[in-house]
């Protein structure tokens, strides 16, 4: 069932991707050579905690910690370590923020140091398909033109669609109704319209788009190694428009490729 949030609920939603997009800007200080993903998940969980939110991964599911960190060659899900961040990496960083009884969801991923051309390529790409699919995001649009409009950009280039991860509507839940596909066919799907906020997070694979789970039940990576990249807007749908909620923009400031 979707949940259709009314204009008072939506602005909420955006008073807590205002904390989630400073928390991002906060992280991407530290974001360099030499850092232990761990510091990253202090770094955000005192930011969120310190303005009176609550980080909405800590807990969830028994998820251990406030960031999802996953580098090179996991997809998503990976646990904040002691592993110290090197020239060459790919790290993607997600983050939610629970505030005033509702969750905002948003991932970035940086390069760090000197990365692979080919790899600063398919950052590049997904990021660019993160809009592509949310300027599809309108209400009349159906949830597979989001998916059609990032499929093609980013297969197109030679790159894969990760199938068993999607994006989501998100709410009072982190994880909502309805399911937010990176593929699809264009017209198919339940229809936008005003109230939905939908999380859309591409999550795209240099290599094939094949993904396998660690043993840690968390931890999702490509079943050949090979990096993969993913970046996350919460968005929220009006009649007349679409509002993106969350923002890069802090870590854009900084971080410039
Ligand atoms: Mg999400
Ligand atoms: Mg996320």
């Amino acid at each position: 069932m979707i949940h259709y949030k009314t204009s008072e609920e939506v602005l909420k939603i955006k008073e807590s991707a205002d904390i989630l997009g400073r928390a991002h800007g906060e992280i991407a200080k530290h974001v360099k050579e030499g850092v232990k993903t761990s510091f990253l998940d202090k770094i955000a969980e005192e930011f969120i905690r310190d303005h009176g939110a609550v980080p909405s991964f800590k807990g969830y599911n028994g998820f251990p910690s406030s960031l999802c960190i996953s580098v090179n060659e996991v997809v998503v899900h990976g646990f904040p370590s002691d592993y110290e961040l090197k020239d060459g990496d790919i790290i993607s960083v997600d983050c939610g923020v629970f505030h005033q009884g509702f969750h905002s969801d948003s991932a970035y991923t940086y390069p760090i140091g000197e990365v692979a051309p080919s790899v600063l390529a398919l950052l590049k790409a997904t990021r660019d398909s993160l809009y592509l699919g949310i300027e599809q995001a309108k209400s009349g649009n159906r949830i597979g033109d989001i998916g059609h409009a990032i499929q093609k950009f980013v297969e197109a280039k030679g790159y894969t669609v990760v199938r068993e991860l999607v994006g989501h509507g998100l709410g009072r839940k982190l994880h909502e109704a309805p399911e937010v596909p990176n593929y699809g066919k264009k017209g198919s799907g339940p229809l936008l319209k005003q109230g939905m906020v939908i999380a859309i997070e591409p999550m795209i694979n240099l290599g094939s788009r094949n993904i396998v789970q660690e043993r840690d039940g968390w931890t999702i990576r490509t079943a050949d190694r090979k990096p993969s990249a993913h970046y996350e807007h919460t968005v929220a749908i009006f009649e007349d428009r679409t509002e993106v909620l969350t923002t890069h923009k802090f870590i854009e400031e900084i971080v410039k490729f």
